[in-house]
């Protein structure tokens, strides 16, 4: 038995099924979840990773949280959290760069927000030595200020898709023809939470929406307000999305989302203009990574590094400052929002 043929069995028995809980199965299935099985970062794995490009990545983000820390007072308990932590190397930086500053280990909280059990395993040997806590929701964070970081989370939640159809819109569905997965639209119907987006499209196109994406913002935003912390949500996307941006990879390139059922990773682009909506706290306006990373100092912090370093080592260092940063690698397309209280300052890097 494969996902593929439990999928193909299900839409025999029950019809098409949502786009969102086709990429929920294809990711997160206990049995066949890409998550769930797969170690899917670095060289080796399907993609790569900004932490797992190099330390500074962790390094400044770890130094804009404590920064905001110390600007609301250094409050003597907080939960530190990361949602989606992968192999747990962010988290480690982070924790490694903030060593120094007095008083912040000690009252940090350090809390993972992970689905699949074989990646807590990883987080839990990279982080040997700190105590972190596993939680499944968000609803789970303690009522403390909350300091949280998300890289290449978001793009991670399911999706649902609508193709514009008059005044109504069709749900993309993923049905079956034989014994292969197809996609397919529903029929038409209204969206009420799609009524911005009427002005903006025509006939044919198609919008995205991801309710738990926004759901997640929603009760880390109300954490920010009520109790202090701040977020950084790091993302490849854009103020709004527009067409398919569903994604699949697996060695690296991309393949048909349908073809690879829980083989490959699935993704979609973030509509950071449907967080910001969601967001009940204050929000910066979304930076591009390069941007971000050079306002934190990545320079400065590239060449004390690369004192120590000689060759080919050398030469990785040089190539990985330049994939994070530069416009045509990751420094563009990847974009920083910042989540603080509405009398906060923004985290450090996303100053207007
Ligand atoms: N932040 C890491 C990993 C990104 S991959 C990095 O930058 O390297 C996405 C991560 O989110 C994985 O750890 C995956 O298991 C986790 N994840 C995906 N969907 C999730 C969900 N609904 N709840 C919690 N974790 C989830």
């Amino acid at each position: 038995m494969s996902l593929h043929d439990l999928l193909v069995a299900q839409i025999a028995a029950n019809g098409p099924m949502r786009v969102s809980d086709f990429m929920s199965d294809c990711l997160l299935h206990p049995e066949f979840g890409y998550y769930t099985t797969q170690d899917p970062f670095g060289a080796s794995g399907d993609f790569t990773t900004a932490p797992e490009i190099s330390q500074m990545f962790g390094e400044l983000i770890g130094l804009s949280l404590a920064q905001s820390w110390m600007d609301q007072g250094s409050p003597t308990a907080f939960t530190l959290a990361e949602f989606g932590p992968g192999r747990g190397t962010l988290m480690a930086d982070i924790l490694r760069a903030t060593k120094g500053i007095s008083g912040f280990h000690d009252a940090a909280n350090i809390v993972l927000i992970e689905a699949s059990p074989k990646l807590r395993a990883q987080q839990s040997r990279t982080l040997a030595g700190y105590d972190p806590q596993w939680i499944d929701s968000v609803e789970q964070l303690a009522p403390l200020p909350t300091y949280a970081v998300a890289n290449e989370f978001f793009d991670a939640l399911p999706i649902r898709q609508f193709v514009r159809d008059g005044i109504g819109w069709r749900e993309r569905q993923v049905g079956i023809s034989d014994h292969a997965l197809i996609f397919g639209l529903g029929a038409i119907s209204p969206q009420p939470a799609l009524a911005h987006r009427t002005e903006d499209t025509k006939d044919g196109d198609m919008v995205e929406e991801c309710t738990a994406a926004t759901a997640i913002i929603a009760s880390l935003g109300q954490r920010i307000k009520d109790h202090g912390g701040a977020a950084l949500i790091i993302d490849y996307g854009d103020w709004r999305s527009l067409g398919d941006t569903l994604q699949a990879l697996k060695n690296h390139a991309p393949v048909d989302p349908l073809l690879q059922a829980g083989q490959a990773d699935l993704t979609a682009h973030v509509d950071f203009e449907a967080l910001a909506n969601a967001c009940p706290c204050a929000y910066s306006r979304i930076t591009p990574q390069g941007v971000f990373l050079e306002r934190l100092g990545i320079t400065q912090r590239a060449q004390t590094l690369a004192q120590n370093m000689e060759a080919d080592t050398l030469k990785a260092h040089v190539l990985a400052h330049k994939r994070l940063t530069h416009p045509d690698e990751m420094g563009n397309l990847f974009k920083v929002m910042g989540l603080y209280p509405e009398q906060g300052r923004p985290p450090a890097g996303l100053e207007p």
